[in-house]
């Protein structure tokens, strides 16, 4: 549920361009293979690298795992990002360099902020055996906190609002005065939404962007139809969001206020240089302290080089 991210989907290819806010921008989710498990990943895509500060969307499962195989990403670095875990089924074990130990399952999140600099691990619990569904995501860190020390928390409860079609629950952020105690260093949202058949009206802020991952089942989010696999940008300007489902229905709607500083993502690194980049890449080859250790059984990830660093090697 977490890393690499392809060099394609992230390097500028110039503005996609906002929809007008009664369009639905739908791209389908990418496949990408974390670890043993397949994740579609939603986010960043070439046309579509950001929504408020969140840039990185990845839909994990439905997987079937045992107690001897599931989730096994073993420890890797980030930097300068927030990752949010949120499962729909199953459990995961998160591991960290800061000695956080702890199990997540559904309702619950697990919310770690790197800074500087984190390692983790995720892991199977060696107890649980039925499907792993959900997501990870990652939030750009802001320069005022970006460069601070790493963090993590966990919520075993969140709050929770009935909307007309069914119930949010507020993962991150304000929803129209349904507030989550989770950090947040800048004015996103994310929430989950469990619908039944029927409209729901989600209230909208009109200075965010929004955009929806459906979990399970379908939706058509104004008008357009969307399942499992893609990804409905629905830009700034709405006061409410419209959806309808004609069964059971379940999606994860993020939102924020666009993010104003150019980033440069690459690997498990959010920065805004390559040199930055490039020092956490060889900071974590040479195991330096930046990054901490992970109390796993599992094997560091290694860390390859950056794009450019092969095109000055090809220019020489
Ligand atoms: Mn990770």
């Amino acid at each position: 549920m977490s890393g690499p991210v392809r060099n394609s989907d992230v390097l500028p290819v110039g503005e996609a361009g906002d929809p007008a806010p009664t369009t639905v921008e739908v791209t389908e989710s990418r496949e990408a293979q974390v670890g043993t498990l397949r994740v579609r990943r939603a986010l960043p895509r070439q046309a579509r690298r950001m929504v408020g500060a969140w840039c990185f969307v990845d839909h994990m499962g439905p997987a079937a795992v045992t107690e001897d195989r599931g989730i096994d990403i073993g420890p890797h670095p980030h930097t300068g990002l927030q990752t949010v875990t949120w499962l729909v089924a199953g459990e995961v074990l998160h591991r960290d360099s800061l000695g956080s130990e702890q199990i997540i399952r559904p309702g619950q999140l697990n919310l770690m902020t790197a800074g500087h600099g984190v390692s983790h691990a995720e892991e199977r619990t060696g107890s649980y055996r039925g499907d792993l569904h959900g997501v990870q995501l990652w939030v750009a860190q802001p320069e005022q906190t970006r460069h601070g020390r790493a963090a993590f928390e966990h919520h075993p409860e969140l709050p929770r609002r009935e909307l007309n079609g069914g119930t949010a629950t507020v993962i991150v952020g304000n929803l129209d005065g349904t507030i989550s105690p989770a950090r947040r260093d800048t004015d996103h949202l994310g929430i989950d939404l469990d619908l039944r058949a029927g409209n729901t009206t989600v209230p909208a802020d009109p200075r965010f962007e929004y955009a929806i991952v459906v979990l399970t089942g379908a939706l058509a989010v104004e008008g357009r139809v969307m399942e499992p696999g893609y990804f409905g940008y629905l830009g700034t300007g709405r006061d409410d969001i419209r959806l309808s489902a004609t069964d059971d229905a379940r999606a994860l709607l993020i939102g924020g206020v666009p993010f104003d500083e150019p980033i440069l993502m690459w690997w498990n690194f959010v920065a805004r240089t390559r040199e930055e980049v490039d020092d956490a890449q060889q900071q974590w080859t040479e195991a330096d302290e930046r990054f901490g250790t992970v109390d796993s059984d599992l094997p560091r990830i290694p860390v390859g080089s950056p794009p450019w660093t092969h095109r000055r090697q090809s220019d020489e």
